[in-house]
């Protein structure tokens, strides 16, 4: 359970910028399509080719360095520096959904030449098969913390510790290795989840949790994907500045303290494109396999999330604070069906990076 002041108008605000650009899935990195170009996320290219980011603030430039290659790029530019010589791109570097995206153009004629592929080949996954080694997955609350508890005392921290066992087990048979932040009802500080996930270099960080609110009424799935490590108010603001911005096309070619802020904290919202694309896949299989409401997929600053490298999803499995919910999230049965949505969303989502550019380093 969390607070959810700002989440609504963050989610117009997402809608917003979503509505001028479309997700291309089945590429090994994710590509967009913004005002007719085709764009990738800077973050992903450079963890392909091992091209080392630094970002400096005060003068808003991006670095790319590796081997004594280097690029300097600003978002809203279209003019970069490549081995200090200028060039300049038809489209200029943006941002989209929280990162800082490439036009095709870069990738093509300056980033693929100057940091080229080591060893590189293309391999299709068998078919069903869940593409990814480990997955950590965190059974929010605990111990003396129970989180949200429903009318008829089922509490949070069982269901979600239940729920992570399951989805663990279902993950092991595929043979996928599992690290579980806490496998007995005992309390961890968020920091602490956040290390152990970061030590386990797995590819993936699940955050379970049950929901609960004031109107009774109220039941269903969501996700929340990870957002920058700042106040959601602020995040907030500066997500409408920035839209506004972009409807205009003078995107982000002003010195603005809030958009260095912002750009600061893109850099290092690593994956969140990845991120967004497992929420979707997790909303569309549980749309499906469950007759929960959707109630989607969302942005919002959560501690347990921020600072996690991998890409991370925090699930809302449903309303401990409904009846019916709560009659529901009881039984292992329903619980068992969860962990199966999840399992099937997280293999939608693996399915979808099916095509993975292997790059020897
Ligand atoms: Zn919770």
């Amino acid at each position: 359970m969390f607070k959810k002041e700002y989440i609504s108008y963050f989610i117009l605000i997402v809608l917003l910028l979503s509505g001028c650009a479309t997700v291309t899935p089945q590429s090994a990195i994710p590509a967009y399509s913004i005002n007719g170009a085709t764009y990738y996320p800077l973050v992903s290219l450079c963890d392909l080719r091992g091209v080392d980011i630094k970002y400096d603030t005060l003068i808003r430039t991006v670095y790319l360095d590796k081997d004594t290659k280097r690029v300097n790029i600003r978002a809203g530019d279209t003019m970069v520096l490549v081995n200090d010589n200028i060039m300049n791109l038809n489209s200029p570097i943006d941002i989209y959904q929280g990162t800082i995206v490439v036009p095709k153009q870069f990738k093509e004629q300056i980033f693929d030449i100057l940091f080229p592929q080591a060893v590189s080949t293309y391999r299709r996954q068998a078919r069903g098969k869940i593409n990814l080694n480990k997955v950590v997955i965190d059974a929010g609350h605990g111990g003396n913390d129970p989180g949200a508890i429903g009318k008829n005392g089922l509490r949070e921290k069982d269901v979600n510790l239940d729920i992570a066992r399951r989805l663990s087990d279902l993950l092991r048979a595929e043979g996928v290795r599992t690290v579980l932040t806490r496998s007995s009802d005992k309390f961890i500080p968020l920091s602490g989840r956040v290390n152990i996930a970061n030590r386990s270099g797995a590819d993936l960080f699940i955050s379970l949790h049950s929901n609960a609110n004031r109107s009774r009424s109220l039941s269903g799935f969501e996700v929340y994907y990870v957002a920058p490590s700042i106040s959601d108010s602020k995040r907030a603001s500066m997500t409408a500045k920035s839209a506004s911005l972009r409807l205009k096309n003078a995107v982000f070619a002003s010195n603005s303290p809030d958009l260095q802020a912002i750009i600061w904290d893109m850099i290092y919202t690593n994956s969140r494109a990845e991120s967004i694309d497992l929420a979707h896949s997790l909303c569309r299989v549980m749309d499906s396999s469950t007759d929960a409401n959707i109630l989607g997929v969302k942005g919002a600053r959560f501690q347990v999330l921020k600072g996690v490298r991998t890409p991370g999803v925090l699930i809302e499995v449903g309303f401990v604070s409904n009846l019916n919910e709560e009659r529901l999230l009881r039984s292992s049965a329903y619980r068992q069906k969860l962990a199966e949505g999840i399992l099937e969303g997280i293999r939608g989502y693996s399915q979808d990076m099916d095509l993975v550019e292997v790059s020897a380093r």
